[in-house]
């Protein structure tokens, strides 16, 4: 008799056992299908001894169905998503089913059918089929993916093909990508960089885990740096993962990395069509796929043969999931670094207090790259009082940052200017009643959006053309805009200076991957002027024009009750002002504040960062909080208020009483709607000896509440609203 355990991909279950037919072979980590009840559900066979469920007698096993023709999972990847599902209070389930990601995949290889251009005209020509027809240049997919693009009908592309215009190509969804190649263009580097270079090839060489933390200011080289380790890891034909915490990111990076190796990299995120996403799933699992640069999600896959992490940008807030599993990447890339036996690089200019410490405790080897590549030099960081240099009225731009750009404009060179806020004004407001524009579904400001003429609310996506009137009293022309937003900075930029070229950067203007190439190359040549930009520009690009960064509001980030609201404002003024000077020309930042003295402004401006570390440890270690301390928080919600309320309260009710951890609450969210969702918090601070994910799972897991109530729990958490 051969039974098996299944890991079944369903939340609500438990392992299940099942027979294993006689013609089937599964090992651990095999993908199958098994039957569950009337439906079929998919299971990953698991080592039964590490996942305990009740035994079922011989008799009653029912047989499972398919074994799917993909590699089983490797046992690291086993351990990592019982790892992960332990540590994060989530289902095993939920974590599996973010490494079998590609559903198409699992159905195993074969060819598709995707479309393109003959080049023949039609005979009869229509406005759709002539708008297709040049959206589709150069494009090659399927009907659904190309109708899409060209913002058709499946119809009208279908009509295409019937009359030649178009043609299928069956293509090979397991083809291997060209291969990269470790000598294509080695570069040149610093002896700084070399001996850091060193280090990392010698632990991809050892096959062994080692975390390190690359710590760089900006424009230190520090890409250069580890990509000497993707060679060697290339040489010795193992996988490599290149974390980026932004797909905006990518676009650069790829080009960086195909001239350093002859071809660009596999990429992984959510917004792939869905045959590059099946091909890479694939050629990840079977090792064909040599170096996959991806979001987070990337982390997940199930690799053959990996050898080397890369977490770059490791600070940024962006690893975390907030939803779903709420992990976060740059801890959880270390685990699979240790599970696998391989080097792990956390590359930051601005690393977190906790990777810091990790170091200091010894655990994290640092590496240090203490100055810029080349000819450039640190920029010269200066503050603005807002209360001294007073913007005129309905401005934001104080004089001091106006002569700046001015010169810059004279000269021919480049101004950024970052204000961390999307759309045109944050709210709006009609100044005949006080009627104020929230979304119906969140507690939210809707924000005005001129370029597209919409309010749009910013947590849940909900969208109304910019009404002319207000909806209260019907008054026409009364509705003001209150605060900026980018696309107001670049208004006024417009106003006091009519012939600069001005570029708003967001994530709205820069929505895929052909619009960021497009802004890189039109930057590159100088084809803008001003850049006025979120947090979106504030990493990866590197602009040799560009002399003067501009911070339009550096006391923005402070406001809120967010613990790391400090680092995270340190961190994002001294990467954008990272960008300023990084090629001959030296670079000046100003800073726009009305609180210079607080420790974040003036540690930037004295250019200090131990002194900002060391401010921020003492605080931290004062309040408790990471890394000296731990927190953890419970959202609670549910469409009925009353029901989310009730079962928030029960769970205070039943908070456990222990020396090592406190826990305040239930309150109601700083977003107390979300997503037509009411929702309350509980926030537990514990000390670092308690076991905090045990005593949550004791405490919850006995606890019954409304079928409409969901109950999310976030370890290590970033937001807190
Ligand atoms: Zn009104
Ligand atoms: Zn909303």
């Amino acid at each position: 008799m051969n039974r098996v355990r299944l890991l079944v991909l369903n939340a609500a279950l438990g392992p299940l056992d099942y027979r294993v037919p006689d013609d089937l072979h599964v090992e651990p980590g095999s993908v199958v299908v098994a039957p569950l009840g009337p439906r079929q559900v998919l299971g990953i066979a698991w080592e039964s001894e590490r996942l305990p469920g009740t035994e079922v007698p011989d008799a009653r096993l029912r047989p499972i169905l398919d074994v799917l023709p993909v590699p089983p999972l490797p046992a690291p990847l086993r351990r990592l998503i019982e790892w992960t599902a332990d540590y994060y209070c989530a289902a095993m389930a939920s974590v599996a089913r973010m490494s079998l990601s590609s559903s198409a995949a699992l159905r195993g290889g074969g060819t598709i059918t995707e479309y393109r251009l003959t080049g023949v005209m039609p005979s009869r020509l229509t406005p759709q089929r002539d708008a297709a027809i040049s959206a589709l240049d150069g494009e090659q997919g399927t009907i659904r993916e190309l109708a899409d693009l060209a913002g058709v009908s499946e119809a009208v592309l279908r009509g295409l093909v019937n009359t030649g215009v178009m043609e299928p190509v069956v293509v090979d969804i397991d083809r291997a990508y060209p291969p990269a190649d470790p000598d294509h263009a080695v570069p040149t580097l610093s002896d700084l960089q070399t001996g850091a270079a060193d280090r990392f090839v010698d632990a991809v060489k050892a096959r062994k885990f080692a975390p390190f933390l690359l710590d760089g200011v900006t424009g230190s080289g520090k890409t250069e740096t580890y990509f000497e380790a993707v060679a060697e890891a290339l040489r010795m034909g193992r996988q490599v993962l290149v974390l980026l915490p932004e797909i905006a990111l990518t676009e650069n990076f790829l080009k960086r990395f195909e001239s350093r190796f002859g071809v660009p990299p596999v990429v992984w995120h959510s917004s792939q069509k869905q045959s590059e996403r099946r091909r890479a799933w694939r050629q990840v699992a079977e090792g064909g796929a040599q170096v996959v640069v991806g979001a987070r999600s990337a982390l997940f896959l199930p690799y053959a043969n990996l050898g080397l992490i890369i977490v770059d940008e490791a600070h940024e807030v962006s690893f975390k999931q907030d939803d779903g599993v709420r992990y976060n990447a740059r801890d959880v890339a270390v685990m699979r670094g240790r599970f696998e036996q391989i080097p792990v690089v956390l590359a930051s200019a601005t690393p977190a207090l906790e990777s810091l410490q990790m170091a200091e405790a010894g655990i994290y080897e640092k590496v240090d790259l203490p100055s810029r590549f080349g000819e450039a030099s640190l920029p010269e960081i200066a503050v603005v009082d807002l209360r001294e240099q007073v913007p005129p009225r309905g401005r934001w731009l104080a004089p001091p940052l106006v002569a700046g750009i001015e010169e810059r404009l004279e000269r021919g060179e480049q101004s950024l200017l970052f204000l961390n806020r999307r759309g045109y004004a944050p709210l709006t407001l009609c100044r005949n009643c006080g009627f104020r524009f929230q979304c119906p579904n969140c507690s939210a400001w809707l924000v005005e959006h001129r370029l597209s003429k919409r309010l749009a609310c910013h947590h849940c996506g909900h969208e109304v053309p910019s009404p002319s009137q207000c909806p209260e009293c019907g008054e026409a022309d009364c509705l003001t805009a209150c605060g900026p937003g980018v696309e107001r900075i670049a208004d006024e930029v417009a106003q006091i200076f009519p012939d600069a070229r001005t570029a708003v950067v967001t994530s709205d203007t820069l929505s895929n991957p052909e619009k960021i190439a497009a802004f890189v190359d039109a930057a590159e040549s100088g084809a803008i002027d001003v850049i006025v930009g979120t947090q979106l520009v504030t990493k990866g690009y590197h602009f040799p024009e560009l002399t003067l960064v501009g911070v339009v509001d550096a006391d923005l980030g402070l406001e809120g009750g967010d613990l790391r609201a400090a680092e995270r404002s340190y961190q994002q003024i001294a990467q954008v002002a990272g960008r300023a000077g990084r090629a001959s020309k030296p670079g000046e930042v100003l800073i726009q504040t009305r609180h210079p003295d607080a420790a974040v402004i003036a540690a930037l401006a004295a250019g200090d960062r131990d002194a900002f570390y060391a401010a921020e440890t003492d605080a931290r270690r004062h309040a408790g909080a990471p890394p000296f301390g731990r927190w953890a928080a419970i959202i609670v919600s549910s469409e009925d208020e009353a029901e989310a309320r009730e079962a928030a309260q029960n769970i205070g009710r039943a908070a456990p009483r222990l020396d090592d951890l406190a826990v305040f609450g239930p309150a109601p969210a700083p977003l107390s709607l979300l997503r037509g969702r009411y929702r309350y918090r509980l926030l537990i601070n514990a000390r670092r000896s308690a076991a905090l994910q045990q005593t949550i799972r004791e405490w919850l897991d006995p606890m019954e509440f409304a079928p409409g109530v969901r109950i999310g729990v976030d370890i290590d958490p970033y937001s807190f609203v």
